[in-house]
């Protein structure tokens, strides 16, 4: 029988998730659709209810639902409390509603050829929103340090004391440059400075060469604050990666066993804006 997944927000024209399950549909044989849906914020819960009732395996959830969704649920993986989000929604054989969220495993996996999270590691995360609070979230297992900055620093003064009460490590700090661009061993862009390609808001001199720089966005490409790394030699990473790892590890949670990883790649890369 065929199944029908769907990525909920608003808006949702430009989102790449479906072309990037259906290279897996490809890849499996699947028979599946995967539909992008805008849902106008009023009608979230009739939405919510719409999929299950029209026989929906499972939706992916996007700006602005991610934390609006939770009181139409019926559960919640640790994953999805521990990030307060959700970015997954499965419907149990019962009929119930279970949440999860991917983005920050996803991000982790996303690194992992490049660098493994261990304990004691210096993790340097500039922003303080729903992404960046996800991606601390998922550190938390592997004891890493982390330093948050934002341009809000109340937000990363919260944030931090989130980690910490979790019993993570993690301090706030000025945003700006500082000792941390010379420490760091991996640094996580996660504001959206650099979607409209505009130059970051400080320089990176003095940054080690050995950090690995990731910047979530991955349109464009190449943000200027990841080219500015790249050039000062380090290695860098666009958000690509986790786009494809949280969209991988969504259909593990839908349908087991392993992801086609390698046709939703294909799927993401060709739907990508040239
Ligand atoms: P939020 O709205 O929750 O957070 C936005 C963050 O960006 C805040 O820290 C905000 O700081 C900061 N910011 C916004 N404008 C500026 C600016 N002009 N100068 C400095 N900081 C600024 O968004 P999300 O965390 O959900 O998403 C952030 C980015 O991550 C987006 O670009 C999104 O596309 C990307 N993303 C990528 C994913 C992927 O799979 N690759 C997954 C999820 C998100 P302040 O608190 O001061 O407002």
């Amino acid at each position: 029988m065929e199944k029908h997944f769907a990525v909920i927000g608003n808006p949702i024209a430009h989102s790449l998730s479906p072309a990037m399950h259906q290279g897996g549909y490809r890849e499996m044989g699947l028979e599946a659709d995967y539909l992008r849906c805008e849902v106008e914020p009023h009608a979230l819960p009739q939405a919510v209810q719409g999929l299950k009732a029209l026989g929906f395996t499972g939706w992916n959830v996007t700006v602005p639902f991610k934390e609006q969704i939770i009181p139409w649920l019926d559960e919640l993986t640790p994953e999805a409390l521990r990030a307060g989000a959700v970015n997954t929604v499965k419907v149990m054989e019962d009929g119930r509603l279970l949440g999860h969220n991917t983005d920050g495993k996803g991000f982790v996996r996303s690194i992992q050829e490049e660098l493994k999270p261990e304990k004691d590691m210096q993790v340097v995360i500039l922003g303080a929103g729903g992404a960046a609070k996800g991606i601390a979230m998922a550190l938390l297992p592997y004891q890493v340090k982390i330093t948050l900055l934002n341009r809000t620093m109340e937000r990363a003064q919260q944030l931090a004391e989130l980690i910490n009460s979790r019993g993570g490590r993690a301090v706030a700090e000025a945003w700006g440059p500082g000792e941390w661009l010379k420490s760091a061993q991996l640094i996580v862009q996660t504001t959206s400075l650099g979607l409209k390609k505009e130059k970051y808001s400080f320089s990176l001199e003095g940054i080690s060469p050995e950090t690995l720089v990731v910047d979530i966005i991955f349109n464009p490409w190449e943000t200027p604050f990841l080219r500015e790394a790249r050039e000062r030699g380090c290695r860098t990473l666009n958000g690509a990666g986790m786009l494809l790892y949280q969209g991988a590890l969504a259909w593990e949670f839908w349908l087991g066993g392993q992801a086609p990883v390698a046709g939703m790649k294909k799927g993401l890369l060709e739907a990508l804006p040239k």
